[in-house]
């Protein structure tokens, strides 16, 4: 099937603008996606119609808001194919997820000196979370090396492992190079030791399509602005195994069953681990999002979004002063460029000139950014509503820049 790209843009009023003069060229995909009418709509519809708090009331409208919570809930749970959709836990975003991991699982059962992989290519949110583990409880942490095209170099994991790893936390597909990463490899490598592994999602749900079962893994975190829903919520999936034995991350209020001063009984789950109001907008918006991409088919959107990084590879390849950085052979559509030795914050302020927004800088990767011995690259990341007649225009401002360095 192809996409009817015209229809598909007046679903985003955002892309109707102008920006510095010129339409609006929105290629900053991978930092936040643009959000439909529909899920627009779902959050006002929210707000002016049964806004109320979930699980607490009896009244009319906190039934129907808790309804729309639980059937967003179930959404989420089909759309990554979970068994279960108490295995779906509401979070802020892919950071939460991660952070809820390290700080419940993690910090409950490993112990000092006791490792963890992941990789060279990581988010500072899948770094941090395990260096401040490092830094208090004592585990270890050892990285998966990246090679020159940006690809994780396998025959390192498995020679990292040892009978002390305990826990493997990987990118799917890497925000600041596009490299879609052998999860389902690397799951299975990992579950042959018995250990556990969470992939990064933040970049692969709104691209491809997920199926948590097929892929093995035991936790799946994304983040519902990337999925064309709103900021503020996410969702990290965990087998109903691990999550039950897991401690809660937070404590107060919808957590619990029974509280004494003596005792507290905590929830089931999902609740366990949704202490306080949650985003219930954001929860009920994310739905509509996942209704959204349903309509138009991840598969025809993987098979439109290649087609356009094939397209702009081969555009942007005319310039013999462009150098890619990552050039893995499984690519999403995200191209990092550098322009002789332009630095990317002047490309970028030129093409925004031109209503072009791209990315610069490192990404929130700056360990992988600088072992490229690069201050950043310029990147565009695109998305379903993005046409090749944008990509030309992006070809033309790349044109200028070079024009006016030279
Ligand atoms: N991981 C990756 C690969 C990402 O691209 C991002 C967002 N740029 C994150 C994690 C963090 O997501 P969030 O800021 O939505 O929590």
């Amino acid at each position: 099937m192809s996409l009817d790209i015209n229809k598909i843009r007046n679903d985003f009023p955002i892309l109707r603008q102008k920006v510095n003069a010129s339409p609006l060229i929105y290629f900053d995909n991978a930092a936040t996606s643009q959000k439909p009418q529909c899920v627009i709509d779902k959050l006002v519809e929210y707000y002016s119609g049964y806004n109320s708090n979930v699980h607490r009331g009896v009244h009319f409208l906190s039934e129907k808001a808790s309804a729309e919570y639980e059937k967003s809930r179930s959404k989420i749970k089909a759309f990554i194919n979970a068994k279960e959709s108490s295995e779906i836990i509401f979070v802020r975003g892919t950071t939460e997820g991660i952070n809820l991991v390290t700080n419940s699982y993690v910090r409950t059962f490993l112990k000092k000196g006791e490792e963890v992989i992941i990789s060279a290519m990581e988010h500072h949110s899948n770094i941090v979370p395990w260096q401040i583990l490092r830094d208090n409880n004592g585990i270890i942490l050892k990285i998966i090396p990246v090679n020159d095209k940006g690809e994780l170099i396998l025959e390192d994991f498995e020679k990292l492992i040892t009978d002390k790893t305990k826990f493997v936390s990987i990118v799917h597909i890497s925000n600041s190079l596009g490299t879609i990463n052998p999860v389902k490899e690397i799951i299975k490598t990992a579950n042959k030791h018995g250990i556990p592994v969470l992939i990064d999602g933040a970049q692969s749900a709104p691209h491809l399509k997920i199926d948590v079962q097929e892929l093995d893994c035991d936790f799946y975190a994304f983040s519902g602005h990337k999925v064309f829903g709103p900021t503020g919520i996410g969702v990290l999936y965990g087998k109903k195994d691990f999550l039950e034995k897991m401690p809660p991350y937070q404590g107060g209020g919808d957590m619990i069953k029974t509280v004494s001063f003596e005792k507290t009984i905590y929830n089931d789950l999902p609740y366990k681990f949704e202490a306080g109001t949650p985003n219930i907008a954001g929860a009920i918006g994310l739905g509509a999002a996942i209704d959204y991409i349903n309509e138009i088919g991840l598969d025809n959107i993987s098979e439109y979004e290649n087609e356009l990084l094939a397209y702009a590879t081969a555009k942007l390849s005319q310039f013999p002063e462009l150098r890619f950085i990552g050039t893995a052979k499984q690519k999403a559509s995200v191209i990092s460029f550098l322009i002789g030795d332009i630095h990317p914050y002047d490309t970028g302020t030129i093409l925004d000139k031109l209503g072009i927004a791209v990315r610069t800088g490192v990404h929130c990767t700056q360990p992988l950014i600088d072992s490229f011995g690069i201050p950043g690259t310029v990147r565009a990341s695109f998305c379903f509503y993005n046409t090749k007649e944008e990509i030309d225009i992006l070809a033309e401002g790349i044109k200028k820049v070079i024009k006016m360095f030279k």
